[in-house]
């Protein structure tokens, strides 16, 4: 993996992102102030769409059927090489920048938890700065941008799969931020997320409850049948559950509604939709138990992360090339102050400055991402770039403080110098991506993408 790029490329790259640096924190920074919720990110993904008009990008929206989801394009021939961006808040996160104590900027507003206003901005800086970088060196290849909405709440990106957003890739590159810069091999779980309606009929509790049929009581039995289905589960499945309407405040009515979501992960797409299936069987035994109705809808699903190695050795070597962060005086104080809220061990080195090794093997983890459905279909890579003080913990008003600050600033762009230095080592070295595409086909074989979400089915879009 030496010498994939020369020492020359390395620093035009470099100087290309310092050269539109001040355009890009601008944006990440108003993005931060939308701080608008998955598929209601209007002026988020404008802003991205923009820029990248601005510089050149022919631009389509509504990919998938999702009005905020669009793919911008740049260059021609050669491989097309994908680049993935995120741009979602997480609800009830607000809170004030900067500030070392909890304090919401806006009363039950929303808040980027887990960085994403600089996951997409960075990506949007690299699509630019490769497709420069390509025209420059006369190098065939087309540059492709997505905006994918919703990662946090519904997954846009299996919506986008579904509806072949991302067929013809050969690579597709991304980040996320975090409070340490290393390679990523984390392998995730498949989802699905599913809605349970009952339906029952309203009556008096103690004047007439022969007549009442509980759509409460339904829920708690579903429940309850839930308990025990998941000790005959697989050891690494499972159930969340969560009440979203336990159907009104009287108790002295029978209610006649009820609403569950429910959340399941397996190892594979296949097992999550066989997990899915006897769930569904418990609804109709709470349901025939009351007398009530159910509906049973997939609202989500993802498909499990499985990174490409070649791909994820190449960005790794990228990452070492181009160097940590480059965190000012200014930026480790900073990182001392919330360092300093904690006893973890971490508050002699507030900012994470150098580079983890990239880990030897995948590192299973228990959760999932929509990166997963991109995945499937073509080789990916990411890495972690650190932009918050070490111990940050993702979802947590501390990641939000802090995602104003110079470090998470300095974080994106060594993010985007990262991901344009992968789309350029991609072009340029043919070889790779034809490795990179043996072993996808050999883990995934040839069979086509299987969406983990129902054709017929689209997410509860918000009126916007
Ligand atoms: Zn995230």
């Amino acid at each position: 993996m030496h010498n994939i790029l020369t020492d020359d490329e390395i620093h035009a790259v470099k100087a290309n992102v310092a050269e539109r640096a001040a355009e890009f924190v601008a944006i990440a920074d108003v993005i931060w102030d939308y701080a608008e919720l998955g598929f209601a990110e209007v002026k988020s993904s404008k802003a991205l769409a923009s820029a990248l008009k601005n510089h050149g990008f022919a631009v389509k929206w509504g990919i998938g059927g999702l009005p905020t989801a669009f793919v911008a394009e740049r260059g021609s021939g050669g491989p097309t090489l994908g680049i993935l961006g995120e741009f979602d808040a997480l609800a009830e996160m607000s809170q004030a920048a900067g500030h070392t104590a909890e304090e919401a900027a806006e009363a039950g507003g929303s808040g980027y938890g887990c960085g994403h206003h600089l996951l997409g901005t960075a990506g949007a800086l690299a699509a630019i700065v490769a497709a420069d970088r390509l025209k420059a060196t006369g190098t065939a290849g087309t540059v492709r941008y997505f905006g994918c909405p919703a990662e946090e709440s519904l997954g846009g990106k299996a919506f986008m799969a579904r509806a072949g957003a991302f067929d013809g890739l050969n690579a597709a590159f991304s980040w996320h931020p975090g409070p340490r810069s290393s390679g990523y091999l984390n392998l995730t779980r498949a989802f699905r997320q599913i809605r349970v309606r009952f339906r029952g009929v309203a009556a008096h509790a103690a004047l007439a409850p022969h007549l009442g049929r509980s759509a409460l009581d339904a829920a708690e039995l579903m429940n309850i049948g839930a308990n025990y289905l998941r000790e005959h589960i697989g050891r690494d499945e499972h159930i969340h559950y969560a009440y979203m309407d336990a159907g009104g405040m009287a108790a002295n009515v029978v209610q006649a509604r009820a609403e569950l979501a429910y959340i399941m992960r397996s190892e594979t797409v296949a097992d999550v939709i066989a997990l899915s299936d006897r769930l569904r069987k418990v609804a109709e035994g709470a349901a025939m138990m009351t007398e009530t109705t159910v509906t049973f809808e997939v609202e989500a699903g993802m498909s499990p992360c499985r990174p490409n190695l070649t791909l994820a050795r190449m960005m790794h070597s990228l990452l070492e090339r181009a160097g940590p962060p480059d965190f000012s005086a200014g930026d480790h104080e900073d990182a001392q102050r919330f360092a300093d809220l904690r006893d973890d061990g971490n508050a002699n080195a507030p900012l994470h400055s150098g580079i983890e090794p990239l880990p030897e093997d995948y590192r299973a983890s228990m959760g999932s991402t929509d990166v997963g459905d991109v995945s499937m279909i073509v080789p990916m890579a990411q890495v972690w770039v650190a932009s918050y003080a070490s111990g940050t913990g993702f979802h947590t008003w501390q990641m939000v403080a802090q995602g104003k600050l110079g470090a998470a600033h300095r974080g994106m762009l060594k993010a985007a110098e990262v991901i344009a230095a992968s789309v350029l080592a991609s072009a340029n070295h043919p070889e790779i991506l034809a490795a990179a595409t043996v072993e996808h086909r050999a883990h995934f074989g040839t069979a086509p993408y299987t969406c983990p979400i129902p054709n017929d089915v689209m997410p509860p879009l918000p009126k916007i």
